[in-house]
């Protein structure tokens, strides 16, 4: 093991110290973490593949039935999206599509795009850019609950029958959890130690 390692953040070269799982390194001059442990990648590959699997029905199946004029509407994340938009609020529907659609797909894929090659003792170039989609993203996701409440809360105001949460919301919470459980144990510096240890330099 190399006793110098270089900080992802600013690029310094830092002795390395060991951790164990409850104390981390920071680097002196950007703070960035250096050395922290997270949860055992195949362990994060499963939770990845469970989310994925979950995001599809989150997405696509009605979060909410409300009876407006005697008509039942059914509304899932991605056709909310669409009658945002086509209602001309198009910074909400921008919000809703980013925050609870792209975010969660995003850093789904990328933190397999890292751990899959990895797992198979490959580094491609494209473990790199999938770190940088997620080191830039991972800050959002929790985001999304927050979001969709609010639109759960302003719907409720507008609609003066019983409103009905759809079988999407379930998938959607579920999703959520496991999101959440994925972010905590998945450490992306993770990925960086293990480029460094291969002694693999990017083509
Ligand atoms: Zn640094």
């Amino acid at each position: 093991m190399k006793d110098k390692i270089a900080c992802s953040g600013c690029g310094l070269i830092v002795h390395r110290v060991d951790v164990d799982e409850e104390s981390i390194s920071v680097c002196p001059r950007c703070k960035t973490t250096i050395e922290s442990r997270g949860m055992d990648f195949s362990t994060i590959i499963a939770l990845a593949f469970s989310a994925l699997i979950l995001y599809v029905p989150a997405v696509s199946l009605p979060l909410l039935t409300a009876e407006v004029g005697g008509i039942l509407e059914k509304n899932s994340l991605l056709t909310a999206v669409g009658y945002f938009f086509q209602e001309g609020y198009v910074l909400a529907s921008g919000v809703l599509l980013f925050t609870t659609v792209l975010i969660p797909i995003i850093l789904i894929l990328s933190i397999l795009t890292m751990l899959i090659p990895i797992h198979f003792n490959r580094f491609p170039y494209v473990i790199k850019v999938a770190y940088k989609l997620f080191t830039l993203f991972h800050y959002w996701v929790l985001f999304d609950v927050y979001i969709l409440s609010m639109i759960v809360a302003s719907v409720k105001l507008e609609v003066t029958t019983e409103l009905l949460l759809g079988s999407g919301m379930t998938f959607f919470l579920l999703e959520f959890i496991l999101m959440f459980f994925l972010l905590k144990w998945f450490e992306p510096y993770d990925v960086w130690r293990k480029i460094e240890k291969s002694n693999y330099r990017y083509q």
